[in-house]
Parts: structure tokens; sequence; C-alpha cells
């Protein structure tokens, strides 16, 4: 069996590169062809991490002559042999790219995805690879991978070895490697961390390891108590600005702003990420669809399943939350009420369903335009708006006694705990089983066709209230550049649409009062009536012109509220779905 080793050098990272040698040993074939991934799983889009790549070559491992080594696409290599039985194969990565799918290497930190790094032998997935880590001495470094200590080269550097078993394991484990501060805590005697990098002056919160144990707990709850994971590492980055999360099945990288740990709605909103992440663990790293149990590192895979995979996992990031007493049960229906309210505002649910949506997220989620939202779903968002519609389904359908906690952890138990990944006719059939078929009909409803569920009614019987707000407000249906008065969307059917208005149209003067950026909102409030026409002045390809706009009523504000009025046992449904949230 051939044996498969990388050396990656990052003990110079302010060049913002790394080397690397891979050695590939126990060969008899005459050429062998590498490949790098193009994209990473969880993040839907074809990202050619080899444009990073340069001056790649080959030599013969026991004499170090050169070998030929030529690229055959984008992302492939062929290397002849010429009868050497092993090679090693020498390149460089740029690195210098600040996400959580990407590698960024600087003075103050090394983070990478072994995706954007490793160049793999074709079809040869489940090859074990040991990695070995050079950095620099000051440093420490931290990765899921079972690691063991190496002789670093050069000598006032560092190094480890992580021990990948094979392909999937070793691109689903995320280094990072710095100045970085560690926490640490268990839950159900299983070992968990918290890596921070980059926060600076700012000190983590104080309830930072209890809160994260708070909500491991919660997740673990849905699983019937128990985690999938030997050890969880949470690695957090932290920048000036940034935003994201990716999954893993033992560890996530989670990058926020630095400051956003220092206010109650940013460290909410971190806490939410780290939820979300580690929900994960369970719902798409483990239990997955069956189209996503061996991946193609090399192109699309497509999915009809993201309104579960990431839906779920939205809809249970902010529930979490609440049943663990970190967020009131008010800040909890305020985020919902946000999700309603985002769904209702955006035309394209009407348009492309959410199985739809989820297979085009390639071309759609990933790559947003003016007309997005036009054309098609937010599979997160609205995604979690079917799910708690969903969720509430099935608890009026059992009185109660069941809730999708229980789909989750059948669908668990029934796909992955049996090594198979599932089909939408497992999903299927595990609620039929919990609640019955009338309530698949209706899961078809919310996800193959327009998205329009009655919110109202199925939230009544948890105790809680939907107001619509400002409905009466004149509305137009435009939205803008930041800081400009240039159309960055108009919404299909609204009043800026139906008279002509269109993306990259510059508004200057409504009523002839000359608007900007900051007195856009004033000016078209004083002046707008809903059903009146008003002039608006408009730049179009450099040319001015004049347009009659009638405002229509605007889709109104959300709000999701505890009913006073509701009875006693539509009261203890509300706490039974969402707990009692934070006390004050
Ligand atoms: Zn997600």
């Amino acid at each position: 069996m051939p044996t498969l080793e990388f050396r990656i050098d990052a003990t110079r990272p302010a060049t913002r590169k790394i080397w690397v040698v891979a050695t590939y040993s126990g060969l008899d074939q005459a050429a062998v062809e590498f490949f790098m991934p193009t994209w990473t799983p969880g993040s839907y889009l074809l990202r050619e991490y080899s444009r990073h790549v340069s001056r790649v070559e080959a030599v013969a491992g026991d004499n170090q002559r050169p070998l030929s080594c030529r690229k055959t696409s984008k992302n492939r290599f062929v290397i002849t042999t010429d009868g050497a039985n092993t090679i090693e194969v020498r390149y460089r990565v740029y690195a210098h790219e600040l996400s959580v799918r990407t590698a960024h290497v600087d003075s103050s930190h090394a983070y990478w995805n072994h995706a954007c790094v490793l160049l793999w032998p074709v079809n040869q997935r489940q090859l074990p690879a040991r990695i070995t880590v050079d950095y620099p001495a000051e440093w420490s470094l931290t990765c899921s991978l079972e690691s063991e200590a190496a002789t670093a080269k050069p000598a006032d550097a560092a190094a480890i070895t992580l021990l990948a078993s094979d392909l999937d394991h070793a691109l689903d484990a995320p280094v990072l490697v710095g100045t970085t501060q560690q926490l640490e805590w268990e839950v159900h005697g299983v070992p968990h961390a918290i890596v921070l990098d980059g926060l600076e002056a700012v000190a983590p919160p104080t309830t930072l390891v209890s809160d994260l144990e708070r909500i491991v707990k919660q997740a673990a709850a849905v699983f019937g108590d128990s985690l999938p994971y030997q050890r969880y590492v949470f690695l957090a980055l932290f920048a000036g600005e940034g935003y994201g999360g990716l999954e893993h099945r033992d560890s996530t990288t989670l990058l926020m702003p630095r400051t956003s740990l220092t206010t109650e709605s940013g460290y909410q909103d971190f806490l939410a990420l780290a939820a979300h992440e580690l929900f994960h663990a369970w719902n798409v790293k483990r239990m997955r669809p069956v189209e996503f149990w061996e991946y193609d590192y090399e192109q699309e895979n497509y999915t009809r399943l993201l309104w579960l995979m990431e839906g779920w996992t939205a809809y249970y990031d902010d529930l979490l939350l609440v049943r663990a007493g970190l967020t009131t049960q008010a800040e909890y229906l305020a985020t919902m009420a946000k999700n309603v309210q985002n769904m209702r505002a955006a035309p394209g649910r009407f348009e492309l369903s959410l199985e739809e949506s989820s297979f085009d997220a390639w071309i759609r989620l990933y790559r947003p335009d003016e007309n997005t939202r036009n054309s098609s779903q937010n599979y997160y968002g609205n995604g979690a708006v079917a799910a708690m519609c969903l969720d509430l389904l099935i608890r009026r359908t059992t009185n109660g006694a069941r809730s999708l906690d229980d789909v989750l952890q059948s669908l668990y138990q029934t796909t992955f705990a049996q090594g198979r990944g599932y089909e939408v006719a497992d999903v299927h059939r595990v609620i039929a089983e919990i609640a019955g078929s009338e309530v698949v009909d209706k899961l078809l409803d919310l996800v193959t066709g327009p998205l329009d569920p009655k919110i109202d009614d199925l939230l009544s019987d948890v105790g809680i209230k939907v107001h619509s707000r400002e409905a009466n407000k004149p509305f137009l249906g435009v939205g803008f550049r930041a800081g400009t008065t240039v159309l960055a969307s108009v919404s299909d059917g609204s009043p800026a649409d139906t008279c002509g208005l269109a993306p990259d149209d510059e508004l200057l003067a409504i009523t002839n009062l000359r608007v900007k950026a900051g007195s856009w909102q004033t000016t078209f409030g004083a002046v707008a009536q809903v059903g009146k026409a008003v002039e608006l002045l408009v730049a179009r390809r450099g040319v001015l012109q004049s347009v009659l706009a009638t405002p229509t009523a605007g889709p109104g504000k959300v709000k999701l509220t505890v009913n006073e009025a509701a009875s006693e046992s539509q009261r203890a449904a509300g706490t039974a779905w969402m707990g009692a949230g934070r006390s004050s």
C-alpha cells in the first residue's frame, strides 16, 4: 500500500506563503496524478483554490532527480515517476484570504483549510496521511486531528505531525497556529475547547465557557443526550471585521469582529453562530443526504435538501440559546420575527421553492446579484421559518407529545447511525412515523412550492401573537447601494418596479426636493402617501428623467409577543417549545 506524507512549512508567515512537500511512496506505476479541491463542504461555491498554488515541481525520492510534472487541468498535475517508487512534489501556496473556508497566513497567525493546501493523489481518497507542520516556535497549533511530536526544520521552529485517516478526514480539519488562548470544559465526559485568536486587548466574556457548555448540553439533548465526537474544538478567529462559520466533524471555525464580544447583541450573535456550527456536528457532518455521503471535491455537489441542512440548523441555533437560558423569550421571538419579516419582504419565495433554491445554491445564494431576492429564497432564514412551522405542526398534531427534536433524533438513528446517507423519502418516513402522513403533505407545501405559511395560526398554539406594525406606511420597494441613492435592487411587483425604476438608477429628487443617502428616508417619509403619485427625478445611464411612482402600503414590520390572553395550556406549550428563557 502506498503511503502519503505532507510537510507544511509555515515558519515564515510574514511572507503570506506556505511551502509544501508531498511525499508519495510505495509506487510502481509510470505516472501519478494529483488534484487540489475546488471547494470546501459547507460552502457551496467553486473557489478554485489551485489559483494560489505555484512553483509545482517533482523529484524522485531517492536521488532527488527532477521528474516531469505537467499541469493537465485547472487543479490537476501529472507526474512521471521514471521508475522511482517514492516521489516528492514541492509547491508554494499563497495564503492571504481571511475567511473560515480559505487560508490566511501573516505575521499575526496562520490559518488554513487543507483543501487550500494539499495536493492529493487522484482516486486515493482512502489513503491515510501524516501531515507535519513546521511553525514559529513561539506559536501554538490547534487542529482536531490526532497529533504526535515531530522534529522541526528549521531547528528554531516547532513541529507537530497530524494524523489523518483519509482524504475526508484531512480536509475536514482546519489548522490554526498563533498566540492563542485556550479554554476547556467537559460535557457528558467529552472534552471541549475554544481557542481564541486575534482578540488583542479584548477580554473574553467571563461566562464564555459556561455559556458554551449550556449550548452543547442543549444540542446534545436534541439528539438524546449524547455527543457524536470524542473531542470538539471551536477555532474562534477575531478580526476588525468579517463574519462567518464553517462546520466540521470535530471542530468548527468561527470568524467575528473582536469587538462583538463586548456588546450584548454582538455576544449573542457569537453564541448563535457557535450553536449553529456545533449543531452541524450532527446535522450535515454526520447525518447528511446520500448525495453528500462521498463528496466530489472537484465539482459542484447538488442537493435539494439545504432547507433541512441549513434551514433546520438556523432554526435550532437561536432555539438552543433560549432553551439554554442565554436569551429571553422576547429576544428569541424578536429573532424569529426578523426571519418572518425578511421572508415576507423577498418576492423570490413565490418564484423558486426551498428545494429548488437548495439545488441552485452554487449559482444563486453564493453568487447574489440585484435580482436574487426576486428570483430565489434564502434557505437559511426562510428554511428556519419553514422548520418552525413544521415543528409547530408536529406539536399540534401530536398534542405536544412529539416535536422536530424527535424527527432529528430518529433520522439520525435510522440513517447515519446505520452507516448511510438519507434520501428525502427517509425524511418523509420519519415524519410520518412521528406525526402522521398529513404532516408530510404540509412539509411538501412548505418546501416544494411558494412559501406562504400560516404563521399566525401556528404560533397561536404556543401562545404567541403576531403583530404587523407600520403596515400602512408608504412603500416604494427599492434597496440602495451603501452610502448612495443608487438603486441596488428593485422588488418585483413593488411600486418602483411598476413605474419602471431599475437597479443602477440614481434617485436625485422626490417632488423636486433634492435627496441624498442621508436624507432619502426622511424626505420620502415626509412627502409620500399611499395611493398618491409622486414625481421622482432619476439619473439613468447619465440621462435625467422624471418618473411617477405611486407608493402602496408596505409589508410592515413583524413583531411576535407572548399573548397574555392565551390559555394556560397554550402558554405551557410555548414553554415546552422554547423553554423559559433567561429571566431578564
Ligand atoms: Zn450552517
